[in-house]
Protein backbone atom coordinates (compact mmCIF):
# COMPACT_ATOMS: atom_id res chain seq x y z
CA UNK A 1 0.00 0.00 0.00
CA UNK A 2 1.09 3.49 -0.87
CA UNK A 3 0.63 6.02 1.78
CA UNK A 4 1.27 9.91 2.36
CA UNK A 5 0.71 11.90 5.23
CA UNK A 6 -0.03 15.35 5.37
CA UNK A 7 0.45 17.63 8.37
CA UNK A 8 -1.15 20.62 9.11
CA UNK A 9 -0.35 22.84 12.62
CA UNK A 10 2.36 22.95 15.16
CA UNK A 11 5.60 21.34 16.07
CA UNK A 12 3.48 18.56 17.93
CA UNK A 13 1.37 17.33 15.13
CA UNK A 14 4.82 17.26 13.00
CA UNK A 15 6.03 15.05 16.01
CA UNK A 16 3.11 12.99 16.05
CA UNK A 17 3.14 12.37 11.74
CA UNK A 18 6.67 11.00 12.47
CA UNK A 19 4.74 8.20 14.24
CA UNK A 20 2.12 7.84 11.56
CA UNK A 21 5.06 7.05 9.05
CA UNK A 22 6.83 4.56 11.19
CA UNK A 23 3.39 3.02 12.10
CA UNK A 24 2.93 2.04 8.18
CA UNK A 25 6.58 1.79 7.58
CA UNK A 26 6.59 -0.97 10.34
CA UNK A 27 3.95 -2.58 8.43
CA UNK A 28 5.95 -2.86 5.55
CA UNK A 29 3.37 -0.22 3.35
CA UNK A 30 5.57 2.27 0.89
CA UNK A 31 5.57 6.37 1.43
CA UNK A 32 5.10 8.23 -0.96
CA UNK A 33 6.00 12.09 -2.44
CA UNK A 34 2.82 13.39 -3.03
CA UNK A 35 -0.89 12.36 -1.97
CA UNK A 36 -1.80 12.23 -5.83
CA UNK A 37 0.40 9.07 -5.70
CA UNK A 38 -1.09 7.26 -2.50
CA UNK A 39 -3.89 4.83 -1.95
CA UNK A 40 -4.23 5.78 1.62
CA UNK A 41 -3.39 9.49 2.47
CA UNK A 42 -3.17 10.41 6.25
CA UNK A 43 -4.68 14.10 7.03
CA UNK A 44 -2.98 15.05 10.14
CA UNK A 45 -5.43 17.77 11.28
CA UNK A 46 -5.38 21.15 13.26
CA UNK A 47 -8.34 23.19 14.89
CA UNK A 48 -5.80 26.12 16.27
CA UNK A 49 -7.02 28.03 13.19
CA UNK A 50 -10.24 28.42 10.39
CA UNK A 51 -7.72 28.72 7.60
CA UNK A 52 -5.54 25.29 8.55
CA UNK A 53 -8.90 23.52 9.21
CA UNK A 54 -10.45 24.62 5.88
CA UNK A 55 -7.42 23.66 4.24
CA UNK A 56 -7.27 20.08 5.21
CA UNK A 57 -11.02 19.56 4.53
CA UNK A 58 -9.95 20.72 0.89
CA UNK A 59 -7.21 17.83 1.06
CA UNK A 60 -9.44 15.61 2.36
CA UNK A 61 -12.30 16.23 -0.75
CA UNK A 62 -9.63 16.07 -2.94
CA UNK A 63 -8.38 12.93 -2.22
CA UNK A 64 -11.59 11.64 -2.28
CA UNK A 65 -12.68 12.89 -5.46
CA UNK A 66 -9.11 10.86 -6.90
CA UNK A 67 -11.34 7.42 -4.87
CA UNK A 68 -8.56 7.06 -2.29
CA UNK A 69 -8.98 6.12 1.39
CA UNK A 70 -8.97 9.16 3.77
CA UNK A 71 -7.77 8.90 7.21
CA UNK A 72 -8.30 11.71 9.52
CA UNK A 73 -6.14 12.12 12.56
CA UNK A 74 -5.30 14.77 14.80
CA UNK A 75 -6.91 17.40 16.96
CA UNK A 76 -10.38 17.37 14.58
CA UNK A 77 -10.01 13.42 16.20
CA UNK A 78 -10.20 14.94 19.61
CA UNK A 79 -12.60 17.81 18.81
CA UNK A 80 -15.22 15.80 17.31
CA UNK A 81 -15.18 13.03 20.55
CA UNK A 82 -16.37 16.04 22.50
CA UNK A 83 -18.40 18.37 20.62
CA UNK A 84 -21.55 16.73 18.91
CA UNK A 85 -22.33 19.77 17.32
CA UNK A 86 -18.85 19.65 14.88
CA UNK A 87 -19.05 15.74 14.92
CA UNK A 88 -22.92 15.84 13.39
CA UNK A 89 -21.29 18.74 10.78
CA UNK A 90 -18.12 16.72 9.90
CA UNK A 91 -19.85 13.38 9.45
CA UNK A 92 -22.49 14.95 7.23
CA UNK A 93 -19.47 16.58 5.12
CA UNK A 94 -17.33 13.43 4.59
CA UNK A 95 -18.81 10.17 4.85
CA UNK A 96 -16.35 7.64 3.94
CA UNK A 97 -13.41 8.64 5.65
CA UNK A 98 -11.84 6.83 8.70
CA UNK A 99 -11.19 9.15 11.50
CA UNK A 100 -8.32 7.72 14.02
CA UNK A 101 -7.21 9.05 17.34
CA UNK A 102 -3.54 9.84 17.09
CA UNK A 103 -3.23 7.12 20.16
CA UNK A 104 -4.01 4.54 17.50
CA UNK A 105 -0.54 4.60 15.53
CA UNK A 106 1.66 3.29 18.69
CA UNK A 107 4.40 1.13 17.42
CA UNK A 108 6.16 -0.84 19.80
CA UNK A 109 10.08 1.25 19.52
CA UNK A 110 9.57 5.02 19.96
CA UNK A 111 10.50 6.02 15.95
CA UNK A 112 13.38 9.54 15.92
CA UNK A 113 11.64 12.60 15.34
CA UNK A 114 13.57 14.46 13.20
CA UNK A 115 12.63 18.17 11.57
CA UNK A 116 15.81 19.34 9.43
CA UNK A 117 18.76 18.64 11.35
CA UNK A 118 16.58 18.54 15.33
CA UNK A 119 15.39 15.90 16.92
CA UNK A 120 11.60 16.40 18.08
CA UNK A 121 10.89 14.98 21.70
CA UNK A 122 7.65 15.51 22.80
CA UNK A 123 7.67 16.20 26.70
CA UNK A 124 4.21 16.66 27.60
CA UNK A 125 1.07 16.01 25.80
CA UNK A 126 -2.30 18.71 26.34
CA UNK A 127 -2.98 21.59 27.94
CA UNK A 128 -4.67 22.65 31.78
CA UNK A 129 -4.71 26.44 30.83
CA UNK A 130 -8.25 26.92 29.12
CA UNK A 131 -6.96 30.29 27.43
CA UNK A 132 -10.86 31.43 25.88
CA UNK A 133 -9.81 30.97 22.33
CA UNK A 134 -7.93 27.94 22.56
CA UNK A 135 -9.15 24.39 21.08
CA UNK A 136 -6.75 22.74 22.39
CA UNK A 137 -7.45 21.82 25.97
CA UNK A 138 -10.84 20.25 23.78
CA UNK A 139 -8.83 18.79 21.44
CA UNK A 140 -5.60 17.11 23.29
CA UNK A 141 -7.20 17.23 26.50
CA UNK A 142 -5.49 18.35 29.84
CA UNK A 143 -1.58 18.26 30.48
CA UNK A 144 0.19 14.79 31.02
CA UNK A 145 3.76 14.97 31.09
CA UNK A 146 6.17 11.97 30.27
CA UNK A 147 8.41 10.54 32.90
CA UNK A 148 11.93 12.15 32.92
CA UNK A 149 13.70 9.22 32.59
CA UNK A 150 11.98 8.18 29.21
CA UNK A 151 12.73 11.53 28.25
CA UNK A 152 16.33 11.40 28.82
CA UNK A 153 16.31 7.91 27.30
CA UNK A 154 14.95 8.91 24.12
CA UNK A 155 17.76 11.85 23.83
CA UNK A 156 20.62 9.40 24.34
CA UNK A 157 19.25 7.46 21.90
CA UNK A 158 19.10 10.46 19.44
CA UNK A 159 22.63 11.38 20.58
CA UNK A 160 23.99 7.68 19.94
CA UNK A 161 22.28 7.90 16.37
CA UNK A 162 24.72 11.23 15.77
CA UNK A 163 21.99 13.93 16.76
CA UNK A 164 23.26 16.96 17.95
CA UNK A 165 20.26 19.55 18.43
CA UNK A 166 17.38 18.37 20.68
CA UNK A 167 14.13 20.58 20.58
CA UNK A 168 11.68 19.64 23.59
CA UNK A 169 8.42 19.89 23.06
CA UNK A 170 4.53 20.52 24.62
CA UNK A 171 1.93 23.09 24.57
CA UNK A 172 3.46 24.59 27.96
CA UNK A 173 6.90 22.56 28.26
CA UNK A 174 7.30 25.01 31.53
CA UNK A 175 4.53 23.53 33.53
CA UNK A 176 6.03 20.37 32.82
CA UNK A 177 5.01 17.65 35.52
CA UNK A 178 3.46 20.10 37.40
CA UNK A 179 0.46 17.28 36.57
CA UNK A 180 2.65 15.50 38.66
CA UNK A 181 2.59 17.44 42.08
CA UNK A 182 0.39 18.00 45.10
CA UNK A 183 1.79 21.05 46.78
CA UNK A 184 1.11 24.62 45.17
CA UNK A 185 2.90 28.32 45.27
CA UNK A 186 1.55 31.31 44.14
CA UNK A 187 4.16 33.16 40.73
CA UNK A 188 2.93 36.15 39.20
CA UNK A 189 -0.15 36.53 41.77
CA UNK A 190 -1.48 32.68 40.83
CA UNK A 191 -1.43 29.41 42.38
CA UNK A 192 0.38 27.16 40.77
CA UNK A 193 2.42 24.16 41.16
CA UNK A 194 5.48 23.32 40.80
CA UNK A 195 7.29 22.69 37.64
CA UNK A 196 10.23 20.43 37.01
CA UNK A 197 11.58 21.68 33.82
CA UNK A 198 14.38 23.32 34.65
CA UNK A 199 15.91 20.28 35.95
CA UNK A 200 14.44 18.53 33.22
CA UNK A 201 16.44 20.89 30.56
CA UNK A 202 19.47 21.26 33.16
CA UNK A 203 19.67 17.60 32.71
CA UNK A 204 19.25 17.85 28.98
CA UNK A 205 21.74 20.71 28.57
CA UNK A 206 24.60 18.54 30.51
CA UNK A 207 24.53 16.13 27.56
CA UNK A 208 26.77 16.25 24.68
CA UNK A 209 24.56 18.34 22.38
CA UNK A 210 25.14 21.22 20.79
CA UNK A 211 21.41 22.98 20.80
CA UNK A 212 18.68 22.55 23.25
CA UNK A 213 15.47 24.65 22.65
CA UNK A 214 12.22 24.30 23.81
CA UNK A 215 8.26 25.04 22.76
CA UNK A 216 5.97 26.43 23.84
CA UNK A 217 6.21 28.69 26.59
CA UNK A 218 4.03 30.52 28.86
CA UNK A 219 4.87 33.37 30.88
CA UNK A 220 2.83 32.80 34.34
CA UNK A 221 5.04 29.60 33.96
CA UNK A 222 8.28 31.00 33.18
CA UNK A 223 10.32 30.71 36.94
CA UNK A 224 13.20 32.30 37.93
CA UNK A 225 14.73 28.85 38.32
CA UNK A 226 14.91 28.20 34.39
CA UNK A 227 16.05 31.46 33.86
CA UNK A 228 18.99 30.65 35.69
CA UNK A 229 19.97 27.44 34.30
CA UNK A 230 19.03 28.70 30.69
CA UNK A 231 21.70 31.30 31.66
CA UNK A 232 24.26 28.73 33.29
CA UNK A 233 24.13 26.26 29.92
CA UNK A 234 25.26 28.06 26.81
CA UNK A 235 23.95 25.51 24.75
CA UNK A 236 20.50 26.08 25.21
CA UNK A 237 18.87 28.41 22.67
CA UNK A 238 18.87 32.08 23.18
CA UNK A 239 16.25 32.58 20.74
CA UNK A 240 13.28 32.26 23.38
CA UNK A 241 9.64 31.96 22.00
CA UNK A 242 7.33 33.97 24.45
CA UNK A 243 3.87 34.22 23.33
CA UNK A 244 2.03 37.50 24.57
CA UNK A 245 -0.85 37.01 21.83
CA UNK A 246 -2.00 40.68 23.23
CA UNK A 247 -0.97 43.42 24.97
CA UNK A 248 -4.16 45.03 26.87
CA UNK A 249 -5.14 43.86 29.98
CA UNK A 250 -8.31 43.91 29.25
CA UNK A 251 -8.50 41.61 26.33
CA UNK A 252 -5.91 40.03 27.96
CA UNK A 253 -7.72 39.33 31.17
CA UNK A 254 -10.92 38.19 28.20
CA UNK A 255 -8.42 35.69 26.86
CA UNK A 256 -7.77 34.10 30.21
CA UNK A 257 -4.28 34.79 30.29
CA UNK A 258 -3.01 34.78 33.78
CA UNK A 259 -0.45 38.37 33.93
CA UNK A 260 -1.22 41.89 32.35
CA UNK A 261 0.96 43.44 29.96
CA UNK A 262 3.56 44.99 32.92
CA UNK A 263 3.95 41.25 34.24
CA UNK A 264 5.01 40.28 30.52
CA UNK A 265 7.46 43.10 30.21
CA UNK A 266 8.95 42.54 33.82
CA UNK A 267 9.36 38.95 33.17
CA UNK A 268 11.34 39.86 29.76
CA UNK A 269 13.45 42.44 31.49
CA UNK A 270 14.08 39.57 34.36
CA UNK A 271 15.35 37.03 31.49
CA UNK A 272 17.20 40.03 29.68
CA UNK A 273 19.53 41.11 33.22
CA UNK A 274 20.37 37.03 33.55
CA UNK A 275 20.38 35.76 29.98
CA UNK A 276 22.73 38.63 27.98
CA UNK A 277 22.17 37.17 24.55
CA UNK A 278 18.98 36.41 24.70
CA UNK A 279 16.46 37.14 21.95
CA UNK A 280 12.76 36.62 21.44
CA UNK A 281 9.81 35.43 19.66
CA UNK A 282 6.01 35.86 19.74
CA UNK A 283 2.74 34.54 19.17
CA UNK A 284 0.13 37.27 18.81
CA UNK A 285 -3.98 37.27 18.33
CA UNK A 286 -5.09 39.91 16.12
CA UNK A 287 -8.63 41.46 16.28
CA UNK A 288 -9.88 39.68 19.36
CA UNK A 289 -13.54 40.54 20.35
CA UNK A 290 -13.30 44.29 21.81
CA UNK A 291 -10.03 45.08 20.30
CA UNK A 292 -10.50 49.02 19.39
CA UNK A 293 -7.64 50.78 17.78
CA UNK A 294 -5.85 51.88 21.15
CA UNK A 295 -5.84 48.46 22.70
CA UNK A 296 -4.05 47.17 19.54
CA UNK A 297 -1.83 49.98 19.92
CA UNK A 298 -0.85 48.17 23.95
CA UNK A 299 0.28 45.08 21.46
CA UNK A 300 2.88 47.21 19.31
CA UNK A 301 3.96 49.17 22.18
CA UNK A 302 4.86 45.38 23.66
CA UNK A 303 6.24 44.87 19.91
CA UNK A 304 8.48 48.18 20.13
CA UNK A 305 9.74 47.34 23.95
CA UNK A 306 10.53 43.74 22.87
CA UNK A 307 11.84 44.21 19.75
CA UNK A 308 10.95 40.48 18.79
CA UNK A 309 13.18 38.79 16.25
CA UNK A 310 9.94 36.89 14.83
CA UNK A 311 6.64 37.00 15.41
CA UNK A 312 3.74 34.46 14.20
CA UNK A 313 0.55 36.73 13.54
CA UNK A 314 -2.83 34.79 13.74
CA UNK A 315 -5.73 37.29 12.86
CA UNK A 316 -8.72 35.82 15.44
CA UNK A 317 -11.42 33.21 14.07
CA UNK A 318 -13.78 31.74 16.64
CA UNK A 319 -13.04 28.11 17.38
CA UNK A 320 -15.87 26.10 18.20
CA UNK A 321 -16.82 25.12 21.42
CA UNK A 322 -14.10 27.53 23.18
CA UNK A 323 -15.44 30.01 25.89
CA UNK A 324 -14.25 32.84 23.38
CA UNK A 325 -16.50 31.57 20.54
CA UNK A 326 -19.87 31.11 22.81
CA UNK A 327 -19.46 34.94 24.88
CA UNK A 328 -17.79 37.00 22.77
CA UNK A 329 -19.03 38.02 19.36
CA UNK A 330 -16.43 38.41 16.43
CA UNK A 331 -16.65 41.75 16.42
CA UNK A 332 -13.67 43.53 14.48
CA UNK A 333 -14.05 43.43 11.09
CA UNK A 334 -11.79 41.23 8.70
CA UNK A 335 -10.64 44.18 7.27
CA UNK A 336 -9.37 46.02 9.99
CA UNK A 337 -7.79 42.86 11.46
CA UNK A 338 -5.71 42.02 7.86
CA UNK A 339 -4.43 46.07 8.47
CA UNK A 340 -3.43 45.32 12.31
CA UNK A 341 -1.70 42.07 10.42
CA UNK A 342 0.49 44.00 7.54
CA UNK A 343 1.02 46.49 10.24
CA UNK A 344 2.75 43.78 13.11
CA UNK A 345 4.15 41.40 9.85
CA UNK A 346 6.19 44.99 8.65
CA UNK A 347 7.17 45.91 11.88
CA UNK A 348 8.51 42.42 13.35
CA UNK A 349 8.69 39.73 9.79
CA UNK A 350 9.70 42.01 7.40
CA UNK A 351 12.10 44.66 9.17
S1 LIG B 1 -1.58 27.69 26.96
FE1 LIG B 1 -3.48 28.55 26.20
S2 LIG B 1 -3.02 28.92 24.01
FE2 LIG B 1 -1.48 27.47 24.72
S3 LIG B 1 -2.32 25.45 24.26
FE3 LIG B 1 -2.88 25.93 26.38
S4 LIG B 1 -4.93 26.83 26.25
FE4 LIG B 1 -4.02 26.89 24.18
Amino acid sequence: MKFFVQTFGCIQNTADSEKVRSYFLSNGDEEVKSWKEADTVIVNTCMVRQSAENRAYGLVRNSQKLKKKVIITGCLVGVIKKNYRKKAEVMKNFSGVDFWPIEKFEVDYEPIKKFNDTVLIPISYGCNNMCSYCIVPFARGPEISRNMEGILAEVDEAIKKGNKNILLIGQNVNSYGSDLQTCGYVHMGKKRFKSLFPELLKKVAEKDLEKVSFVSNNPWDFSDDLIEVIAEYKNIDRLIHLPFQAGDDEILKKMNRNYTKKEYLDLVERIKEKVKDVRFSTDIIIGFPGETDEKFEETVDICRQVNFEVAYLNKYSPRPGTVSEKLYKDDVPMKVKKERWVRLEEMINKR
